[in-house]
């Protein structure tokens, strides 16, 4: 059952408190700094205990002792379950609030600010904060009370809140205060889609699926299995759509980026690979260390975040070559993230060094490697996978060396190559593995999904699927894949139509501007020059009704 938040006790008024609370008078002293931290925490212990819980005077005791003199920010600690956050601004305590569990319900007991600080903003950043944390609890809603004189109403009106209802609360010895109650539902949507569920056309097995996926619950495979097989595609887009709102609300993220591909000399020979060419074939190239670094420099002064460097499995490069080339690239762009090499190609370095997985990776990262792309991964069924894509870095080697990685530290991505051979449980298959290890190591940023594109490769007769496959497969990762924060649809795979679909159907990242620098699916048939500016990737969010973000390679948005 979800937990309903209500706030119980909130203070809005100093003045009218300070006459009624020992407390305040406290908490005002220690403002003045004219109390030490040991002196006010027992004393607002004592005063927690007679007028408040006993649970929440021991915790508020431990919590201030360890962490009042934390450096300004809003600070968080869990203890007895309780939970405490201090406002601070320029090293002076300015308010606080607590929430502890009781019953089903996690109550927000107190949210104070002093007096002298009401002004400063802190309501709309309290209140941002009230949500970011009432969304991590999975809570169906948000009850405050606001002193129905009380000018921050409109703070609660600007982030979705809808009064609800009067309130007088009686606040002991004759005195009441005159409340409106505030009210955000979280869930909203999410039990208008239970009707909407209800009232369709889907069977029974269908919508107790739906139910469950609405309940914030995991799915089981054979649950994946039907979604795949028996799902309307409208039902699934608005379940993967609710998802990715849970995750991300209305974001979509982009970067600006560049790829480097130094190579597609390979020594492997995958089926469906339109890329690799031969040394003497016309279309192949070896980018020397001069050429790469040329275009590297190009990008100088520009604003890109991020350096994507894959390419073929080259037999004449080794791991001193890219470890040189990171560093370089790094000298030329200090500020640059380095995101390169596929599973395959590390396998490949890190054997050819005598090295063992977590020593090659080590000697990559010491080198500037940041982040390792979800390239390589293809479909995880080993019988398939000897089939399309036979002297391929087995399926138990790549996970291995992206949990190495996200032990070490370093985050990567997560593909499968989709629309080929491969069987709905294969499909399956691929993700469940996906799932457990992001379950172990919570180290994928993000997963997307490659459509197999038939031009220039030995599988050309198998196909393509048609759009509705495209958008039936982002929907069911999205909702089987409940634990990767990211769903990527790479335009430059997809194309811009697919793309602005594919946001409706639970992606919440398409990539950056890539600027004509990756040839790997314009070889396989994509139409079209990949690049994008960032204007026209903001228009493409926008025109679906999203709101475009700009993040960098780990998430962190770029104001
Ligand atoms: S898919 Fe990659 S590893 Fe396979 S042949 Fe092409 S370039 Fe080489």
């Amino acid at each position: 059952m979800k937990i309903l938040c209500k706030h119980i006790f909130f203070l809005p008024n100093t003045d009218y408190l300070c006459r009624k609370s020992k407390c305040m008078e406290i908490e005002r002293l220690y403002a003045d700094n004219a109390l030490k931290i040991n002196e006010m925490s027992e004393m607002a212990t004592a005063i927690v205990r007679e007028y408040y819980d006993p649970v929440i005077g021991e915790a508020q005791n431990t919590y201030m002792l360890q962490k009042f003199q934390t450096p300004d920010s809003i600070v968080g600690q869990i203890n007895n379950g309780a939970r405490y956050y201090f406002f601070k601004n320029n090293g002076f305590n300015i308010g606080f609030m607590s929430f502890y569990p009781r019953n089903d319900a996690m109550y927000l007991s107190k949210w104070y600010l002093y007096k002298q600080y009401r002004n400063c903003g802190f309501g709309r950043q309290c209140l941002q904060f009230i949500i970011q944390e009432a969304k991590k609890e999975h809570l169906v809603a948000i009850e405050l009370n606001v002193n129905r004189y009380n000018p921050t109403q409109r703070i609660y009106e600007h982030f979705g809140f809808h009064r609800i209802r009067e309130e007088k609360i009686d606040v002991g010895c004759g005195f009441f205060m005159d409340d409106f109650v505030y009210r955000l539902d979280f869930n909203a949507d999410a039990e208008r889609l239970k009707s909407l569920v209800a009232n369709g056309l889907a069977d029974d097995d269908i919508k107790q699926i739906a139910y469950k996926i609405l309940d914030g619950s995991r799915i089981t495979d054979n649950e994946a299995l039907a979604l795949y097989t028996r799902a309307d595609l409208g039902l699934l887009g608005m379940l993967a759509f609710e998802i990715k709102r849970r995750k991300s609300g209305d974001k979509v993220y982009y970067n600006r980026n560049f790829h480097i591909e130094p190579t597609n000399v390979c020594i492997n020979n995958c089926k469906f690979c339109s890329y690799k060419k031969p040394k003497d074939d016309p279309q192949a190239w070896e980018l020397s260390m001069d050429e790469i670094l040329h275009r590297v420099a190009a990008y100088k002064g520009s604003k890109a975040t991020e350096v994507h460097i894959v390419g073929g499995v080259h037999p004449d490069r080794d791991i001193d070559y890219y470890c040189r080339l990171i560093r370089e690239v790094k000298k030329i762009i200090p500020g640059i993230v380095v995101k390169a090499f596929t599973a395959v190609e590390i396998e490949y370095m890190i054997n050819k060094a005598g090295l063992s997985i977590e020593d090659g990776l080590k000697k990559l990262i010491d080198n500037g490697l940041q982040c390792i792309p979800g390239g390589g991964a293809e479909i995880f069924d080993e019988k398939l996978r000897a089939e399309i894509c036979p002297e391929k870095t087995k399926s138990s080697v790549w996970l291995d060396i992206h949990r190495t990685a996200h032990k070490l530290g370093i985050s990567t991505n997560a593909t499968m190559l989709y629309g080929h051979k491969e069987t709905y449980e294969q499909r399956i298959d691929h993700l469940s593995r996906l799932r457990k290890l992001q379950d172990e190591t919570g180290g994928f940023s993000a997963f997307i999904p490659l459509k197999f594109r038939k031009e220039n490769n030995s599988m050309h007769d198998f196909g393509e699927v048609p759009l509705t496959e495209d958008l039936r497969n982002y929907a069911v990762s999205r909702i089987y894949l409940d634990n990767f924060p990211h769903v990527k649809a790479y335009w430059v795979m997809s194309g811009l139509e697919t793309t602005k679909l594919a946001l409706q159907y639970g992606a919440d990242d398409i990539d950056g501007t890539v600027d004509d620098s990756t040839k790997i699916y314009t070889m396989a048939g994509v139409d079209g020059k990949p690049s994008m500016t960032v204007e026209q990737i903001r228009q493409l969010i926008e025109s679906v009704g999203l709101t475009p973000v700009e993040r960098d390679t780990f998430y962190n948005e770029i104001k």
